[in-house]
């Protein structure tokens, strides 16, 4: 059997011609660029994410860029993230001119830890007494925001992180790009902070026929901020206001995302089912670590990532017998040569580090059989006896 870690062309051979009649009416329209069938996903887009606003444009990586410029981050200031993520994370904060400043994560969930948090706020910022502004101590910068990433389909602590933010008046911006859908504590993501951004980039658990992004938000001011700032700058056509850029959605991706959201509940079911024979085929393996599931959250596994210590040996076990996996992230952000400039060094974020070493995405998407899931385990479940004997005939 031969199982790959990711594969679209299942989708499309399952919808390919309710997304080729969507995409000939917006030709015969020549609706190319905004226009009604890029509204047209806003309005269900907001609708099925529980937030009042959506604004469509052209990445996820846009998204996050224009929510930050939204929350009034600029030149000098810092934003706290994580350094376990994707690296569009950072590189939208460096966009604004902003620094990211690296918050580890909790291990067990691959989000920020609120415990980090805790302690970075109280032991590395102080509030500047004529300004009321909260400074970190080392680099002097204001510090602004959270980005807070909901990583593989995990929600984040948002509860802990959000009353921190409150406390310390910083922004909240979460990094919905691989959690259409999940919910932490109820509440839709995308909602639980200031701003939702999303990215419909094709691997996404909702994802165009091309790139795409888009952000929610519940504050009217912040989604008129953001809709300027996608469209060079102008509330109406050729009055600029603020120097914006092209950040708009295609007309067909936005038809194909109308298209594509009407099974994204169906999808997002299927993915949880197999998170759910994993789990049971899995539980309790030598040296393996499932992703844990928040209490009272909804983890909607963009990705199924496993920590396996000896990663490549496993990798290629795997692939041996027909089964293909993949590796997020394999650095974390403040080890990249892109952000060595911070001056990060390795042992500054311990379980962000583990996680890079360790993580591997087994196969995960809504079309996989389960048999191919059960396939799956199976595998694993001979290599961990494999590594079993391995380690006897060591002892002996
Ligand atoms: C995909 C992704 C992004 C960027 O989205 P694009 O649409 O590719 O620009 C940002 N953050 C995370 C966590 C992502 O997975």
């Amino acid at each position: 059997m031969h199982v790959p870690c990711f594969d679209l062309t299942r989708q499309i051979a399952a919808i390919g011609d309710e997304l080729k009649h969507a995409a000939g009416r917006v030709i015969d329209r020549a609706a190319f660029a905004s226009g009604p069938f890029v509204s047209r996903f806003e309005d269900e887009f907001a609708q099925a994410m529980g937030g009042r606003h959506c604004v469509a444009v052209n990445s996820g990586t846009s998204a996050l860029h224009c929510a930050l410029l939204a929350c009034g981050i600029g030149a000098g200031d810092e934003v706290l993230t994580v350094s376990f993520s994707f690296i569009a994370t950072a590189e939208a904060i460096s966009y604004t001119q902003a620094q990211p400043a690296f918050i580890d994560i909790e291990e067990p969930y691959y989000t920020m830890s609120s415990e980090r948090l805790h302690d970075f706020l109280q032991r590395k910022t102080f509030f500047d007494r004529v300004g009321k502004i909260l400074v970190d101590r080392e680099t002097r910068r204001p510090v602004k925001a959270i980005v807070l990433v909901h990583l593989f389909g995990q929600p984040a602590a948002a509860d802990q992180i959000c009353s921190l933010a409150g406390e310390y008046g910083l922004a909240v911006i979460e990094d919905c790009a691989q959690s259409h859908l999940a919910r932490y504590e109820g509440k839709p993501v995308g909602t639980l902070g200031d701003v939702g951004c999303f990215s419909f980039y094709p691997s996404k658990n909702l994802g165009a026929c091309g790139e795409a992004g888009a952000i929610v938000t519940d504050n009217a001011e912040l989604a008129l901020k953001i809709r300027m700032l996608r469209d060079h700058g102008q509330k109406h056509r050729d009055h600029h206001e603020v120097i914006g850029y092209n950040y708009r959605m295609d007309g067909l991706q936005g038809a194909m995302l109308s298209v594509k959201l009407k099974h994204l509940k169906a999808w997002t079911e299927q993915r949880r089912r197999h998170a759910l024979v994993y789990r049971r085929l899995l539980d309790g393996l030598p040296g393996i670590t499932l992703p844990a599931e928040r209490e009272g959250s909804v983890h909607v596994y963009n990705r199924f990532v496993i920590r396996v210590p000896n990663r490549d040996e496993f990798i290629s076990y795997l692939k041996r017998r027909g089964i293909g996996t993949a590796v997020y992230y394999p650095r974390p952000i403040h080890l990249t040569p892109a952000y060595c400039g911070l001056g990060y060094k390795a042992g500054d974020l311990p379980a962000s580090e583990q996680s890079a070493r360790e993580a591997v995405a087994l196969p995960m998407f809504p079309e996989l059989r389960k048999e191919e899931v059960e396939f799956v385990a199976k595998v694993v479940q001979n290599w961990c006896d494999a590594q079993k004997c391995i380690g006897q005939r060591r002892e002996s």
